[in-house]
């Protein structure tokens, strides 16, 4: 019987979806240096752990993840260890102190670096890092395309880091300044990824508003990306709501492949507290944005994130987070309690609240967004939706996306192929999903996103 030569790796990813997406980078590597990736760490010949450091609670989570790894370790020493990502860029040998069983460190910009890692590792039998800041630090290849039935959608990384430096937060530090990646280049990963089947794009970086190469900005981009055959849905996100432009705003009216979904993190509804955060916009000026846009695309899904207990947050300051939560009507929160983080200017902020009322405020704040959710939602009811389809969820029911990001479940059809468009019609709704019918149309309502 030949015996497979590949080695095996297993990744672990925690944070967001830049992270998801460096994790997809380096997968494709690894199996151009021979691994195959697999689900069984025990099995593993290499275990990467893709680290962020947004919040404490997700620093805990990667320290037990790797206590629990450490245990593999100890049964076979040829195992080898990597952490990557934010918190290796942060931390960088001080990883080493606290889990010295670790082999490899390498942060969120030395991810090209990783097979001379491996190799140096491989060699020397020493420990190898790479946490420095650097312009080499690409991220231009194409990505491989997802595992499993939804690989009609694909994630492209358009820039890297963030210029704004918000009170509370590392990514600056873990990140580093902003730089986009060249138009050419982007695009020619997109037409690759069509080429290939892939239906539905999702630009991220952490400000894409202010992606910029020469004298082509944000919207040139999309515009450049819609005329691609096969592309049939344009997402975006993280936007920042200082540099929201009136040209992106009305592309939404102008180009159909781009989806009304708009995730524009508002943080506070206290003009106090944005200052303390410097997020550079008030609460009028982040209403007069949104009610505007919501007035021209009455069918936009806006969805926002909002930090509860910042430093100094009185009560009348987070009675005005609830009040513009309900004069938004956001379709979904992404709602965290503040959390200090070492390294960033709100640790040095005056009146950081108790643990328990930043925790409370949170609670009410998701309770609130709740019902607005399922007021929002049973509003669609009747209503058809084009939705784009994912596969088969948990509950063995067919899912997919709406233009405007609503997840929609509906009974298993044969005509529902992963990466066709089916019409939906709304029967039913709740909290952070909707359930439905595959419709001819006939008789139905209009499509409504
Ligand atoms: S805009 Fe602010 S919150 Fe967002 S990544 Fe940049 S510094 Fe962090």
């Amino acid at each position: 019987m030949p015996i497979n030569p590949r080695k095996l790796v297993y990744i672990e990813t925690f944070g967001c979806r830049m992270n998801d997406h460096d994790s997809a980078r380096m997968l494709a590597m690894l199996e151009g240096m021979g691994y195959n990736k697999t689900d069984a760490p025990e099995r593993s010949d290499l275990i990467v752990i893709n680290t962020c450091s947004i919040r404490d609670k997700a620093e805990h989570k990667v320290y037990s993840t790797l206590g629990r790894f450490r245990i593999l370790k100890e049964q076979r020493r040829s195992l080898v260890i990597a952490v990557s990502g934010c918190m290796a860029q942060q931390l960088g040998a001080l990883i080493f102190k606290r889990a010295p069983f670790v082999d490899v460190v390498f942060g969120t910009h030395n991810i090209h670096k990783l097979k001379a890692l491996l190799d140096e590792r491989a060699r020397s039998g020493a420990k190898t890092i790479a946490v420095d800041f650097n312009d080499e630090a690409g991220g231009n290849e194409l990505v491989r395309l997802p595992d499993g039935p939804d690989n009609h959608k694909a994630s492209v990384a358009i820039m890297r880091g963030c210029d704004n430096l918000c009170s509370y937060c590392v990514v600056p530090y873990t990140r580093g300044a902003e730089t986009s990646r060249p138009i050419d280049d982007v695009l020619r990963e997109v037409q690759a990824l069509a080429g290939r089947g892939v239906k539905e794009v999702m630009y991220l970086g952490q400000n894409v508003n202010s992606y910029l190469t020469g004298a082509l900005g944000f919207v040139e981009l999309l515009r450049k990306t819609a005329t691609i055959a096969g592309i049939e849905r344009v997402r975006f996100m993280t936007s920042h709501p200082k540099d929201i432009s009136p040209a992106l705003i009305g592309l939404f009216g102008e180009e159909p492949k781009l989806c009304r979904h708009l995730h524009l993190p508002v943080q506070s509804g206290s003009n106090e507290v944005l200052s303390r955060m410097r997020r550079a916009y008030t609460r009028e000026d982040y209403l007069s944005k949104v009610m505007a846009i919501k007035r021209l695309y009455p069918d936009m899904a806006i969805t926002t994130d909002i930090i509860a207990g910042f430093p100094g947050e009185t009560d009348a300051d987070f009675r005005d987070t609830m009040e513009l939560l309900r004069t938004v009507r956001f379709d979904n929160i992404y709602s965290f309690a503040y959390s200090p983080r070492p390294g960033t200017s709100a640790m040095s902020l005056d009146g950081h609240l108790p643990e328990d009322l930043r925790h409370t405020r949170l609670r009410l704040l998701q309770e609130e967004q709740k019902a607005i959710s399922i007021e929002l939602n049973r509003a669609m009811t009747g209503a058809v939706l084009e939705v784009m389809v994912d596969g088969i969820g948990r509950d063995k029911d067919m899912q997919g996306r709406s233009r405007c990001n609503r997840l929609v479940h509906f009974p298993a059809s044969n005509d529902a192929p992963c990466g066709a468009t089916v019409d939906i019609m709304i029967t039913d709704a709740y909290a952070n999903s909707l359930r439905g019918v595959v419709c001819d149309g006939a008789g139905m309502a209009a499509c409504v996103c």
